[in-house]
């Protein structure tokens, strides 16, 4: 049920504010077809927008159900509009290069029901109005009514509760717009239908009930409906049928969108601060299918682990503001100020300073000594608990014949400002990595279930890797290059000629390989600690890895990591934790660690712990240098005259 109460609405341009709606008070029974009437400019469609959530009222209140949407975010409109609302406009607004079945189609793909399901609904959906035989057309192909019934067909595939129609025949001859009437008669069979129509004709001829608008104020009704005198009974059966879809929509729209998206530390903060798994939680208690949201949430959350590091801030404190959804509580005691708009100063609002203020660092190593010590009893929530150590294996192709080419972290993309290779901050560079080898979890189970393996094992020992592929099978050219099974330099010469803004060749051709071919591929390891060799003479440590005749040697000699397996999401899975790419075992990082502890150079350091080894220089000296400038005092370099340059 919808009421509108006192609902007033008014567009202020630059000198002159016009009043659309002035305190409008109307209630709408769930089933009956209401046409609105009214000259140009009377407020039908703004009054339409409002009930639909298209535009927002200044002031009096809409309620749904009973319940006012005076509180209502954006999400909430966003839901109230993707579930419960269908609209047809006069102009059908259909995407003229698509056939009218992936126009329908189109209006379930962010609700992310299966490829198939979207198919048959909306095959169904252009059957039900009368376009079976025309689903592959294009909308150029088609008549004007025949175009207003595919944007009605997309307006219904969600079977909305309630469907609004502006002039939907305003651009129809009078046999069409019959035809259209007919159709919405029959859609009006159950659900609420409200149509804006400058035709009294149609209205009287088709409509239940005639709300009549003149200068923003309703001139006549001629079937009132007062919600409280008729007491009408809750329809809990609908309601319930509604609240497990928006259910579904807001699960599918969290996973859908996010899981495909790369940097995972960002995504969790913002489905976090969007509230899509807290949204899900609270329907799933609301519809009784609490093991289901649970197994779901498990397999979410192997994707949006909760994750504490070192530093952290609320990237939220940066949405909000952006948004202008929710404000700091500062802006809004600006906003409740008097409305003199004339001499108000526009204030700025602290977005970068309250997001670095919200930065807090966490004491990880005691964190985990709570953990370790079992008085937590943390684990009776969790499934498990990981622990990164911010080592990134140093992984080379294993042909050096060629030039020595570093495949882990991956700097193809450098030149052009994309790659791993300078952020430092964990969420950033999450973000930024071309990456494609990651960490296995420790506990493999749960990603184990969702995985077929299609050649060898999963890794068994710290040197075996295993290469994921993609839900189709597939492996992407950008793996094959790392792989080696493409020529590397191939690549480079698309970057190069992409930097310098020429024509970039890619090549035409697909290649397809073996289980076997693949797993023939090994990659050699470097500790990182060995990229540092003792100078005497200065009694430093130098980086020696720019250095090519002493990469090459120390590539050569590097320990072998062999692929052990092929793996690809299981047909059907609900969630596949692994991106595809090449997955190493956490063993490898224990390896790392504690093959650098033996080396000299973390010896030398841990002996001399206020010293930094690299350059001889106390750490104290280098943090004071650092703020002082970039660790070097330019100035240093010039003297300057100052009389010379005055008179200059
Ligand atoms: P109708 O659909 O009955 O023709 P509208 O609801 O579109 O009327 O418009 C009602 C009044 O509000 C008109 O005077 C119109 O000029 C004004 N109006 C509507 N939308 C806007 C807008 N976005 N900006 C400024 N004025 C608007
Ligand atoms: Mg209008």
């Amino acid at each position: 049920m919808l009421q509108l109460i006192n609902v007033c609405k008014s567009y202020t341009t630059a000198d002159f504010t016009q009043t659309a709606l002035d305190h409008v008070s109307v209630a709408f029974r769930d089933n009956e077809f209401v046409a609105v009437l009214g000259p140009s400019g009377s407020g039908k469609t703004t009054m339409l927008n409002i009930i639909g959530g298209l535009d927002h009222y200044d002031d009096g209140n809409l309620l749904i159900d009973g319940v006012s949407t005076s509180e209502y975010k954006d999400r909430d409109w966003d839901a109230y509009r993707n579930n419960r609302i269908g609209f047809v406009f006069q102009a059908y607004n259909l995407i003229p290069h698509q056939t009218i079945l992936e126009n329908v189609e189109l209006a379930l793909t962010l609700s992310g029901v299966s490829r198939a399901e979207r198919r048959q609904r909306a095959v169904e959906a252009l059957g039900r109005v009368g376009l079976a035989e025309h689903v592959s057309k294009k909308p150029s192909q088609l008549s004007g009514g025949q175009m207003q019934r595919v944007a009605i067909a997309r307006a219904l595939i969600n079977d909305p509760e309630i469907l609004l129609a502006d002039e939907p025949t305003g651009a129809l001859d009078s046999k069409t717009s019959v035809q259209i009437m007919d159709l919405l008669t029959e859609i009006a069979d159950d659900r609420l239908v409200i149509m804006v129509t400058h035709n009294p004709e149609l209205a009287q001829r088709y409509a239940t009930r005639i709300v009549t608008l003149a200068d923003g104020v309703i001139r006549d009704d001629t079937r009132p409906f007062d919600p409280a005198a008729e007491n009408s009974p809750r329809r809990t059966a609908k309601q319930a049928r509604r609240t497990s879809m928006s259910f579904l929509t807001a699960l599918s729209l969290s996973f859908k969108n996010l899981l495909t998206k790369k940097g995972r530390t960002l995504m969790t903060a913002f489905a976090g601060s969007i509230g899509i798994i807290g949204i899900a939680a609270i329907l799933s208690l609301a519809n009784g299918v609490n093991s289901y949201i649970a197994n779901v949430e498990e397999e979410t959350l192997s994707e949006y682990p909760l994750q504490i590091q070192d530093q952290g801030f609320d990237m939220t404190s940066m949405m909000g503001l952006g948004s202008g959804a929710e404000g700091s509580s500062a802006e809004k005691a600006q906003d409740d100020a008097p409305d003199d708009d004339s001499g108000k100063p526009v204030h700025e609002s602290k977005m970068i300073a309250s997001t670095f203020d919200s930065i807090g660092s966490n004491d990880l190593a005691s964190l985990k000594g709570y953990f370790d010590s079992g008085e937590s009893g943390v684990e009776s929530y969790v499934s498990s608990i990981e622990y990164g150590y911010n080592v990134t294996p140093q992984i080379f192709s294993s042909d050096t014949s060629g030039t020595v080419h570093q495949v882990n972290p991956d700097k193809s993309f450098a030149s052009i400002g994309l790659g791993s290779s300078t952020a430092s901050n964990g969420i950033m560079s999450s973000m930024m990595s071309t990456n494609i080898f990651y960490k296995l979890p420790d506990n493999m189970g749960m990603v184990e279930g969702q995985y077929d393996v299609m050649a060898g094992h999963w890794p068994e020992n710290y040197d075996e890797i295993v290469l994921v592929l993609t839900p189709g099978g597939s492996v992407s050219d950008f793996m094959l290059y790392s792989m080696g099974l493409r020529d590397h330099a191939e690549l480079e010469s698309m970057v190069r000629a992409f930097a310098n803004e020429e024509a970039v060749n890619a090549p035409s051709d697909s290649l397809s390989f073996s289980y076997d071919d693949l797993m023939s591929v090994t990659f050699k390891l470097v500790n990182a600690a060995d990229f540092y060799q003792r100078d005497n003479e200065y009694g430093v440590w130098k980086d020696k890895s720019s250095d090519d005749a002493y990469m090459r040697n120390l590539v050569d000699n590097g320990e072998t990591l062999k692929i052990a397996g092929v793996v690809k999401p299981k047909e059907g899975a609900k969630i596949a934790s692994l991106q595809t790419g090449l997955y190493y075992p956490s063993s490898l990082v224990n390896h790392l660690i504690d093959q650098a502890g033996n080396t000299q150079i973390v010896q030398d350091q841990k002996a001399n712990p206020a010293t930094n080894v690299i350059t001889g220089k106390s750490f104290a000296d280098e943090e004071s240098n650092q703020k002082n400038g970039n660790g070097f005092d330019m100035s240093s370099l010039f003297t300057i005259d100052g009389q010379k340059l005055q008179s200059a």
